[in-house]
């Protein structure tokens, strides 16, 4: 087995998530035949860092040995069963430990299979709360400017990344959207906290006119990361709580991508000091081993559902392979190894280095901005640093940092024209230093003309 003749094979009978098909006549698709640590490895032997973390996914490296030996060992037991009218151990267990870990009131999780649906949860789940609750006048969500909750249609709903959303426009339901905390457009000599505060007077505005129709705000806690990997202060999230509650309305909290570690704290709500009132996770649940989400709430919304199964109030939504038990297992063991390797604490060692590393792109005359929140490190590049004003989205300079990366063994994939760092938690000092060299040679290239 080569690489060309599997990516033959492939093209053949294949057809890739978030491609234009096309691009690959001129580049094959790279096929990975072992991972090890931050390292994949091809079918000619060739080795790449994994510093997108598999579409962040993956925290602890691939084939980890200590997830491995949990997964070897359940798979002896049982692999799966349906969770209505069953269950198993490791839903237990797991559900169980992401309630202790998760910000204090959230009591109850819901499991599902991945992203997507978990943010379909929460939305129907708020939209039936109220309904349940005799207030069915509430029928629509708030949502944040440049923000990203998945593919399947109620998420593309409240998500605002026209570039996945435009064409599925007559599809969609009709999301209040609301100006972004986004701090990559504050003002010279402003703070993150300052301009956070302010851009969050456009949704005070909008509750305060809309909250008697609207369910809930649903936010990706502190880096709208599909969107350019965006970021903005915690003090916004602590606005949001507080005027969710004066207005009534549910707060969900998107931790899918961010959750597990990511901004530093195991997750982001904490910084804020805030509890959502739902709160999704998927992604790292696993240890980018299994697809898997959750979404976690509390007893308020729990108690307006449990009654008499003729009031006809229950949540009957459900996913086949909702807490797979493999998938449950391999989260159970990615929550051992934070405990086991004081992982948080080594974690701000490594975004220190990684900050460092990165530094001097914020120095390059087509980088804008390098900014950072935990161990997500993003690079804007710009056609003109003065005045911001950016590359066309045609040029797909992207791309060229993108090919400059494999071609030297780095997989980096930057969002249009931001590159970014999202290594998994298990990458070295010289591992770092070897990401960022190899991302300043892509920035250079793709400049160029
Ligand atoms: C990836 C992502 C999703 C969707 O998750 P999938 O498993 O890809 O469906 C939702 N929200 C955020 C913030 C994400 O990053």
């Amino acid at each position: 087995m080569t690489n060309q003749n599997l990516s033959q094979r492939d093209h053949a009978v294949l057809w890739h998530p978030c491609t234009q098909m096309k691009d690959h006549e001129l580049q094959p698709v790279i096929p990975i035949r072992r991972g090890q640590g931050v390292w994949l490895e091809d079918f000619d032997g060739k080795r790449y860092l994994d510093a997108v973390s598999s579409w962040w996914v993956n925290l602890f490296g691939h084939a980890n040995p200590y997830i491995n030996a949990a997964l070897k060992n359940q798979l002896e037991k049982l692999e799966h069963v349906l969770l209505a009218g069953f269950t198993h151990e490791p839903a237990v267990c797991l559900a169980e430990r992401l309630i202790a870990l998760a910000p204090p009131g959230l009591s109850r999780c819901f499991f599902a299979d991945n992203g997507s649906s978990a943010v379909e949860v929460a939305l129907k789940m708020s939209f039936h709360y109220w309904r349940n609750c005799g207030q069915t006048g509430k029928t629509r969500f708030v949502t944040l400017e440049n923000s990203y909750h998945g593919e399947t249609l109620g998420a593309l709903a409240v998500g605002d990344v026209a570039l996945y959303k435009s064409t599925y426009a007559p599809l969609l339901m009709q999301a209040i959207i609301a100006p972004s905390p986004d701090c990559h457009h504050r003002e010279p000599g402003e703070s993150w906290a300052d301009y956070s505060i302010r851009r969050f007077a456009g949704m005070e505005r909008i509750l305060s006119e809309h909250a008697g129709e609207v369910c809930a705000v649903i936010v990706e806690p502190l880096v709208q990361c599909a969107g350019s990997m965006r970021m903005y202060d915690p003090v916004y999230l602590t606005r949001l709580r507080e005027a969710c509650d004066r207005y009534g309305v549910h707060l969900i909290a998107d931790e899918i991508a961010v959750g597990f570690g990511r901004t530093g704290t195991m997750f982001a709500c904490e910084q804020a000091g805030i509890t959502p009132d739902f709160l999704c996770l998927s992604k790292g649940i696993t240890g980018g081993y299994l697809p898997l989400s959750a979404v976690l709430t509390g007893e308020t919304v729990y108690q307006a559902f449990y009654a008499d199964y003729a009031t006809q109030k229950a949540f009957l939504h459900s996913h086949s392979y909702t807490g797979n038990a493999l998938a449950c297992t391999a989260g159970l063991a990615t929550l051992d190894l934070f405990g086991k390797d004081d992982v948080l604490n080594r974690n701000r060692e490594l975004s220190r280095l990684m900050g460092e590393a990165a530094a001097h792109f914020a120095d390059h005359p087509h980088v804008a901005e390098v900014r950072q929140t935990g161990m997500i490190l993003a690079i804007e590049m710009v056609k003109n640093k003065q005045t911001r004003e950016p590359f066309d989205w045609r040029e797909r300079r992207g791309l060229t940092v993108y090919r400059h990366g494999l071609e030297r063994g780095v997989l980096l994939r930057p969002l249009g024209n931001v590159v970014y760092f999202m290594p998994p938690y298990v990458i070295t000092p010289e591992e770092i230093d070897f990401m960022a060299k190899v991302a300043w040679e892509g920035v250079d290239l793709a400049i160029q003309n």
